[in-house]
């Protein structure tokens, strides 16, 4: 029912002119290779010329975040309905990166989501807990209070649509991956909460993404737990290879 996504998010990596030349290298490696989803996330600035050089691959662009307005006021801000009309159809809200140094809450996470939305952007909306948080045994309460505040008002079909990504802060950018059964908890309470929140159809078809250091060589691995639907990748997606690799998790 749903089919797995591996997202890349390149963060504030790459000019406009090697996203292109990432994507032109990237799009022959991966055509072909079917049940699964690609994402590419540039910066704003390279979307419109990433999303252009990817055409018709199927392969889908996504910017990094948004802001809740349509327009405004709001120097240095770009909102959701720009990336639409730039090419991406999609946008990741609330990266920890965005929580931690930016400030971002659980409510400017749930405005950005419900602009995205608004703005027919599919979004990506990212939770997980730190180390301390972990330590202490607050997880499953850390992911509670993300889900429940930043999906605020969300729709059972609207939820149905849009892509979870579990992302323990500890393990991003980090080298230190979640182990698949760390992982496969984290996402199986989740699964619970949304069914237990929007309903049980709704929650079988929201994708729920792992993050943190995936790579070539444990993506498979994370990939054969059940409640995890694909990945949210940062350092292994800015090279062809590795991230071709990731793609085709499948093929050993
Ligand atoms: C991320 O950027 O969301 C991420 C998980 O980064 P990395 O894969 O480098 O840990």
């Amino acid at each position: 029912m749903r089919t797995p996504l591996m997202a890349g998010n390149w963060k504030m990596f790459k000019s406009v002119r090697e996203s292109v030349a990432m994507v032109t290298a990237l799009r022959p490696k991966i055509d072909g290779v079917t049940g699964v989803d690609v994402l590419v996330a540039p910066t704003f600035l390279a979307v419109p010329a990433v999303a252009a050089a990817l055409e018709g691959s199927g392969i889908h662009v996504a910017a990094q975040n948004c802001h809740w307005e349509r327009e405004g006021a709001f120097t240095g801000e770009v909102s959701a309905a720009m990336i639409r009309d730039a090419g991406a159809g999609w946008v990741i809200v609330g990266h920890s990166e965005r929580r931690t140094l930016f400030g971002e809450t659980d409510l400017s996470v749930n405005r950005k989501l419900r602009a995205a939305i608004t703005a027919t952007l599919t979004p990506i909306v990212c939770i997980g807990e730190t180390l301390d948080e972990r330590e202490g045994g607050q997880t499953h309460d850390v992911l509670d209070r993300q889900i429940q505040r930043g999906l605020d008002g969300v729709t059972g079909a609207e939820l149905a649509a849009l892509v979870i990504a579990y992302e323990p802060v500890w393990a991003i950018g980090t080298g230190r991956t979640a182990t698949p059964e760390q992982a496969q908890d984290a996402h199986a309470h989740i699964r619970g909460r949304l069914t237990q929140w929007f309903g049980s159809d709704a929650a079988a078809r929201c994708r729920v993404l792992y993050g943190g250091s995936v790579k070539p060589d444990n993506v498979a691995t994370l990939m054969a737990q059940p409640d995890v639907d694909g990945a949210l990748i940062g350092g292994a997606s800015l090279d062809v290879d590795s991230f071709t690799r990731i793609v085709k998790f499948r093929v050993a």
